[in-house]
């Protein structure tokens, strides 16, 4: 197998972030494995804030690349992605390109698309949220009026100001939120009030309320809350299941947490053996991860892939967005096709 590795810069169309930190791009790692005439992509994002940097990314992949080179039981997947996990104690965006890349090419060898090859099944055309950015009043409306297209929209919160902001954006839109909190409040009455005041202002769910450590703290929230509470931070990869099943009603699976489609798809099948909601999540990552991760649609109850929305240049199609819903496609593998050669 041929294994090419490419850091490539995704322009945001919007730049955003604090006047001090405005981010203007973020760096994804592509991976392209050939066998014979069959290609398989695969895509690490690089989320600085799970610890993983590009360097360290390029250097596990020219390790998993060396692997891959040598496979020969390209058939037994779960071999070879097992092989690669046991490579690094970390790096699960890494891991991840690398199981995106052979899922891919596998079905590109069979000649169909992941979701039939999985057993899973078409998805219908499924909604999205769409992330509004926290910004100045004005600013606010403006991005309201540009997410037009999209029937849910996610709300980053935590601050001292959050009913506030969730007013303010009532004055622009009654669309349907998701709250996600980003471990902001600390007390557990606190998260309480909010959550009904939050209901009875149209938010429909709650991500990451109390920071990772205060698992007790959410245990007690959970007997009491009147919305669905997803942990995010709280869980990358099986093991975490089991306790963050005690505080929470549901998990946010992303790709680049959980290493990949064969552990989100055992996270899935775990998390409904204990009646858990499962929202399938991206990080700032293009079609490439995001396609992957929209094959498992048809097993979620929410997602939240609007990333490939926010490129100038995403170098990967495949994933069509209309009137706020994700359609998939019939192609092969994860459905995504390079628009200029990238590898070059
Ligand atoms: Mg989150």
């Amino acid at each position: 197998m041929k294994v090419s590795i490419k850091p490539y810069s995704l322009e945001f169309k919007h730049p955003f972030g604090v006047s001090s930190n405005i981010r203007h791009n973020t760096i994804s790692v592509f991976l392209k494995l050939e066998a014979g005439a069959y290609t398989g992509f695969g895509e690490a994002c690089i989320p600085e804030y799970l610890g993983e940097t590009l360097s360290d990314t390029l250097a596990f992949l020219e390790a998993a690349g060396k692997l891959l080179e040598n496979a020969d039981q390209l058939f037994d997947l779960t071999q070879t992605i097992n092989a690669v996990d046991s490579l690094s104690e970390k790096n699960n965006a890494g891991k991840a390109a690398v199981d995106i890349a052979l899922h891919d090419l596998k079905g590109k060898i069979l000649n169909m698309p992941f979701y039939e090859m999985a057993g899973i099944g078409k998805s219908e055309p499924m909604t999205t949220s769409f992330t509004i950015g926290l910004d100045k009043e004005s600013k606010l409306e403006q991005k309201i009026i540009e997410a037009s297209d999209f029937s849910v929209l996610k709300i980053k919160a935590g601050t001292a100001d959050d009913l506030r902001l969730i007013r303010l954006i009532r004055k622009f839109t009654s669309k349907p939120l998701y709250v996600d909190v980003n471990q902001g409040w600390r007390d557990r009455h606190h998260v309480i009030n909010m959550i009904s005041r939050m209901k009875e202002e149209g938010v429909i769910l709650i991500e990451q309320p109390m920071p990772v450590k205060m698992q007790e703290e959410m245990e007690w929230v959970k007997e009491r809350s009147s919305l669905p509470l997803i942990a995010d931070e709280s869980i990358k990869r099986l093991p975490d299941l089991d306790k963050v099943a005690e505080g929470f009603t549901g998990i946010n699976i992303k790709l680049m947490k959980c290493t990949g489609l064969a552990e989100a798809m055992k996270m899935i099948a775990a998390a409904r053996e204990k009646n858990m909601k499962i929202l399938l999540g991206c990080m700032a990552e293009s079609t490439c991860a995001t396609a992957a991760m929209a094959q498992l649609m048809k097993l979620a109850d929410y997602i939240d892939l609007d990333a490939p929305n926010l490129y100038k240049n995403d170098p990967f199609e495949g994933l069509t967005y209309r009137n706020g819903k994700v359609i998939l496609n019939d192609q092969p593998g994860i459905g995504v096709k390079m628009r200029s050669d990238i590898f070059l």
